[in-house]
């Protein structure tokens, strides 16, 4: 049987939602094709009259900074991420997850859009972006061909366990911003997997740390799978703000990231429970890391993949 019928690899943006458009809703658009291709395989996707591959879209493969605020292309492969020293300095915890994505092979062709469209909670990608507070410009074909742009928080495109907000017949990402770490700033990724193969994430955790004088200004931390999206755990971050960060509080910032968390046992993964143990445990290893880095200003990033 046939997967798919026929495959455009459009040069711009507007050619890929004319694309998309032409087959009114019976088109996938395709980045690196790791999650997709697999679905359709094993039959967890229909057979989709198109792929509308966008990995020729330059505006979609390129890294760049402007004024502090830096932007991402969608169809930026992890292996990319991983190499680009503006991102080891000034999004560390983006380098951190993306280099253990999969294996080299996975990450040579598996784009940062593809991991935030496939909406799964569990994203290493997504979950170091949604520390980063970032922002995902989403192209929209529009009546008579007219294509829009708006900037969207990256937490609103998600609505459950691979279920994207994302309507796919008319929308694609273009690319992520979010802005670089400056002084007193840092972040770092941590995550617990399961070596059975392939990579399976138990849990990963990203944060994100201002410092200023002994004290943390603002904390950002985000964690999945905990839940049916990636989620920021808000009390804890509240509860950082203004204090310094010592091992005495670190019981209480667990229980409070536990309090936002709805963990779930997973047949393959982990149960619940040991899900619970591992928060801490993340926890500690994540903030004293982001605020070492925010506090030096050093950041080589850590624990890349082989
Ligand atoms: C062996 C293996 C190991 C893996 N390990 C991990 C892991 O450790 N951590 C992890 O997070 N993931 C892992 N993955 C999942 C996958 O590799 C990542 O999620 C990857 O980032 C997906 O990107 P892609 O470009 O391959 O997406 P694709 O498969 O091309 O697309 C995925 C979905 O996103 C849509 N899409 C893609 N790009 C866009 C866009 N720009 N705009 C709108 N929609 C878009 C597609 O239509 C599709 O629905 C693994 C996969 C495999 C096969």
């Amino acid at each position: 049987m046939t997967l798919w019928e026929h495959y455009h690899l459009p040069r711009s943006v507007d050619e890929a939602l004319s694309s998309l458009a032409a087959y009114d809703g019976r088109a996938c658009v395709v980045a690196g094709g790791t999650d997709l291709l697999l679905e359709l395989q094993q039959g967890r996707k229909p057979p989709v009259a198109a792929l509308v591959d966008v990995t020729r879209v330059s505006e979609m493969t390129q890294i760049a900074e402007t004024d502090g605020t830096i932007y991402v292309g969608a169809a930026v492969t992890h292996t990319h991420i991983v190499a680009s020293p503006l991102l080891a300095a000034r999004a560390t915890c983006l380098v951190e997850s993306c280099g253990v994505v999969g294996g080299p092979q996975v990450r040579n062709v598996g784009t940062l859009g593809g991991n935030v469209a496939h909406a799964l909670p569990a994203g290493d990608g997504t979950i170091s972006l949604v520390a980063l507070e970032a922002e995902a410009e989403i192209a929209v074909s529009g009546r008579r061909s007219a294509v829009s742009r708006e900037w969207r928080p990256v937490l609103s495109l998600f609505k459950g366990p691979g279920k994207s907000a994302l309507d796919r017949s008319r929308e694609l990402i273009v690319r992520f911003r979010f802005k670089g770490a400056g002084s007193g700033e840092g972040s770092a990724f941590k995550r617990m997997m399961r070596p059975q193969g392939v990579a399976l994430p138990i849990m990963g955790m990203a944060v994100w740390l201002k410092v200023s004088g002994g004290v943390v200004d603002e904390a950002r931390i985000a964690l999945g799978p905990a839940g049916p999206t990636p989620m920021r755990a808000t009390k804890a971050e509240t509860y950082l703000s203004d204090i310094p960060l010592v091992d005495d509080v670190l019981p209480q910032l667990a229980d409070l990231v536990l309090q936002d968390a709805q963990l779930r046992t997973s047949p393959h993964r982990a149960t619940a429970d040991y899900r619970a143990e591992l928060i801490p445990v993340l926890l500690e290893r994540a903030l004293k890391l982001a605020h070492r880095r925010a506090a030096t200003g050093e950041a080589v990033p850590e624990g890349l993949g082989m």
